[in-house]
């Protein structure tokens, strides 16, 4: 009798794993519907944020008749929104913070004024000091007028003299985010902030309960595009100037040595992850990416192991604003499909267990792709090198974890111009029935490999990462994994 070979342990590529793409512009709507979703106006405003007070203008505008944003400027909100949940997290500032004007020191009172810091620092003298991470896309020195004017407002509701912005930069072409130097701003006189902020709280009230925008200020920013202009709804001429204006009080200077604090937490953060790494199992994210974890295993260059977001401040801010905006975009898949919405456990020997999210009892993914052509929906381009490989691949083994057969990926195309239904693309994906029968052979046979090639101290025995990661890997020197097929050529 002829003995049966052993099955293969190899994740099939993309290619032979897609079978069928299907665009989902239902899925797609839903989303956006989610995302785009406005409050009705309320008879009365009952509770002023101090983002509100910064622009009272617009914010009139977007409590009583709310325009949709341009894609662009949507897009870089959430990008932002997401990136500051990830800062906080990356450089270990405390969680954002509720202030409640009723409870602020000093006079006139700042009652119905609320605000959410985003961070704060303590003082040994019991005081506080905000933080405010601003995400920007350009590196002048100066902070723009409405950063300050807001950060002015959480020190008068902290009756702090000071307060910190920590600026992040985006480049929208590379998608690449970078931690400016912090500037500490000093507001000399607190008695005018609160003057201001209480004139301006009573302005708004009475002009939503009076539905007349005619005695608000001009926005601080009206030299920039404005959603209400360009729909001919407001004009800034038409208005009276923001004065006083709390900017004009401050003054600043960079603040390097609170860089340094978060350069110290961030190493900390990453030994402990470095002792984590080399006791963790494999994980279904990692089993993509075999050769990593054996390097991280078996200890790696002294040193030189590294964190899904690399190794120190400036890598791991590096991926804050795409990562945002999957974030935030994982929360409104989540919102949109609540009731078909789950988590299903991936249990398999050898791999650690961990919930993964699903729509239908099926895997899905988000993809920030840095592209201006959206993800063409044949199975031979979406599986190609200018379409999504890595997760059709990534999917795939969801899938086989889920037991599911099928799996969806929520696509957003940064560079894209415009929408036109293409910024973000759903694609649901089905896959060969036999390349999925290898994935499980692969994902059951992968802890057996793994544990061999540590065995016998052979990582080339191991399947290559996915090859973009190569170039910046710390374990490059030792790997070797050979030049890049699909590098261009130099
Ligand atoms: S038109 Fe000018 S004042 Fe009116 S909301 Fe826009 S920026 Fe503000
Ligand atoms: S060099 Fe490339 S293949 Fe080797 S461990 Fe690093 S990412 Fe993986």
């Amino acid at each position: 009798m002829a003995s049966s070979s052993p099955p293969e342990v190899r994740l099939p590529t993309a290619e032979e794993l897609l079978y069928r793409v299907d665009p989902n512009l239902s899925a797609a709507i839903a989303v956006r519907n989610y995302l785009n979703r406005m409050t009705p106006a309320p008879e009365r405003l009952e509770r002023v944020s101090v983002t509100k007070l910064v622009n009272p203008g617009q914010a009139y505008y977007d409590v009583v008749s709310p325009l949709e944003e341009e894609i662009g400027a949507f897009q870089k909100r959430m990008a932002g929104t997401g990136a500051h949940d990830r800062i906080e997290e990356l450089l270990g500032l405390p969680a954002e913070y509720w202030l409640d004007g009723k409870d602020a020191a000093g006079e006139p009172a700042l009652d119905r004024i609320t605000a959410k810091l985003d961070s704060y620092v303590a003082l040994a003298d019991g005081s506080y000091v905000p933080v405010e991470i601003k995400n920007v896309g350009s590196s002048k020195p100066d902070p723009a007028i409405a950063h300050l004017e807001q950060l002015g407002m959480y020190c008068a509701l902290l009756s702090s003299g000071k307060g910190l912005i920590l600026r992040v930069l985006r480049n929208d072409q590379t998608g690449e985010s970078t931690l400016l130097s912090p500037l500490e701003v000093r507001y000399p006189d607190l008695d005018l902030v609160r003057r201001e902020m209480a004139r301006r709280r009573d302005l708004l009230i009475e002009a939503v309960a009076a539905r007349d925008p005619s005695k608000l200020p001009a926005c601080s920013w009206s030299r920039y595009r404005c959603k209400y202009r360009e729909a001919g709804v407001c004009g800034c001429s038409s208005r009276p100037p923001l004065e006083p204006n709390i900017a004009a009080t401050a003054t600043w200077k960079e603040a390097p040595e609170f860089l340094k604090d978060i350069e110290r937490h961030q190493t900390e953060r990453l030994s402990e992850r470095r002792e984590h790494r080399t006791q963790e199992r494999l994980t279904p994210a990692r089993l993509l990416l075999l050769r990593k974890v054996y390097f991280d295993i078996a200890g790696g260059d002294e040193g030189a192991i590294e964190t899904e977001e690399g190794a120190g401040v400036g890598k791991a801010v590096a991926k804050v604003n795409t990562r945002g905006l999957e974030s935030q975009l994982y929360a409104a898949i989540r919102g949109a499909n609540r009731s078909r919405f789950g988590q299903s456990q991936a249990a398999l020997p050898g791999v650690k267990g961990t919930s993964l999210s699903t729509i239908d009892g099926n895997p899905f993914l988000v993809k920030v792709r840095m592209v201006r052509n959206p993800v063409s929906p044949t199975a031979g381009e979406a599986a190609g090198k200018w379409g999504v490989p890595e997760e059709v691949r990534k999917l795939a083994v969801q899938a086989v974890l889920t037991g599911a057969t099928v799996g969806r990926l929520y696509v957003w195309n940064w560079k894209l111009e415009g929408d036109e239904g293409r910024k973000l693309q759903v694609l649901d994906l089905k896959f060969h029935a036999a390349a999925m029968a290898q994935v499980e052979s692969f994902v059951r046979g992968a802890p057996g490999l793994l544990a061999a090639a540590l065995a016998r101290k052979d990582p080339g025995s191991l399947p290559l990462c996915p090859r973009w990661m190569c170039p910046r890997c710390a374990y490059l020197e030792e790997c070797r994994p050979g030049p890049d097929p699909d590098a261009p050529a130099t």
